[in-house]
């Protein structure tokens, strides 16, 4: 199974401003020294271990678990169209299963759809799977009236629909889906992806932090032993209590939950489109800080998500 990440930011897409690049553009110069700059390898090698070189990404909730002949994608925001150019160009478009899981129909989740190419070609068949049995309207909406020149069913590809149970395992080509509930305005759910005797969980969007204590060890027990769990932590732990109720939580409710739970990699996800590079980098070391000081024998790994973000596992 691989994993890979091509939108991480909440909410709205945000293109890197160029007031940030220049931060980032001045600091690599900064920081340079003479040797650095003396070929284009040094160059290469300077920009790849430099935390300046690079940006967590600005693009919306997309993610890939791919096996097998299989692409699962985890919400369609705006990094569904990169997704979508890389299946064009390895041709995994033509000749793979493509499975599209939604947690909710949000904007942010739901926008790169209408831009994903496969639902163009004739005849191709592309499964829709979420919580709800309204999905196929909540989809057609985004794409009618004056909001999109491609109505839905006016497109070659056959999409079809389908509401997962609540509390049960689904069967999909080869793995084992299974959802949860999430705490978000119009019901959201998250899900975990059993296969080949590896997991991953994806956990976005929610606000736990409303109620801890109902919801720790049902998350808990959803995500136990998985190898990589992905968890909507939108806020630091002082802007979260200027955006209660807000749907969104901090990475330290998580840190609480799943201490005990035996999985290997917890990550930072849903970026709020306010928080610059370093805002995020330093959520992440805060987040670290916290689990040594709380958690030292939990044994995972955490990570703020990077759009190209991969694991193999
Ligand atoms: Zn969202
Ligand atoms: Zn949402």
């Amino acid at each position: 199974m691989q994993v890979r990440l091509w939108g991480v930011r909440g909410s709205l897409a945000t293109p890197l401003p160029n007031a940030w690049l220049r931060d980032k553009a001045r600091a690599l110069l900064a920081e340079a020294a003479p040797a650095d700059l003396a070929t284009p390898q040094a160059i290469d090698a300077y920009l790849d271990r430099s935390p300046h070189s690079w940006t967590y990404g600005g693009n919306t909730s997309c993610v890939e678990v791919a096996f097998d002949d299989q692409v699962f994608i985890l919400d369609a925001g705006t990094g569904l169209r990169a997704l979508g150019a890389q299946l064009l160009a390895d041709k995994r478009a033509f000749t793979h299963g493509l499975h599209i899981f939604f947690t909710h129909f949000h904007w942010d989740h739901i926008c790169g759809f209408p831009f994903f190419p496969p639902i163009y070609f004739k005849d191709r068949a592309i499964q829709v799977w979420s919580g709800r049995s309204d999905a196929e309207a909540l989809l057609a909406t985004q794409m009618g009236g004056a909001h999109f020149p491609v109505k839905w069913g006016r497109f070659d590809g056959k999409v079809t629909c389908t509401q997962l149970p609540e509390g049960a395992p689904t069967a999909i080509a080869g793995a084992t889906v299974r959802i949860l509930p999430l705490i978000h305005p119009d019901k959201a759910y998250g899900y975990r992806i059993d296969q080949g005797g590896r997991s991953v969980c994806y956990l976005t969007d929610t606000e736990v932090s409303l109620h801890p204590g109902k919801v720790s060890e049902v998350y808990a027990d959803f995500v136990r032993g998985a190898d990589v769990v992905i968890v909507d932590a939108m806020y630091g732990f002082l802007e979260y209590h200027d955006k209660v109720n807000f749907g969104h939580s901090t990475i330290f409710n998580f840190i609480d939950f799943f201490r005990d739970a035996g999985i290997g990699e917890l990550v930072i996800f849903h970026h709020d489109p306010n928080a610059s590079d370093p805002k995020v980098a330093q959520l992440l070391a805060d987040a670290k800080r916290y689990q040594e000081l709380t958690a030292p024998n939990a044994g995972f790994r955490l990570s703020a998500a990077r759009e190209g973000q991969t694991w193999t596992l």
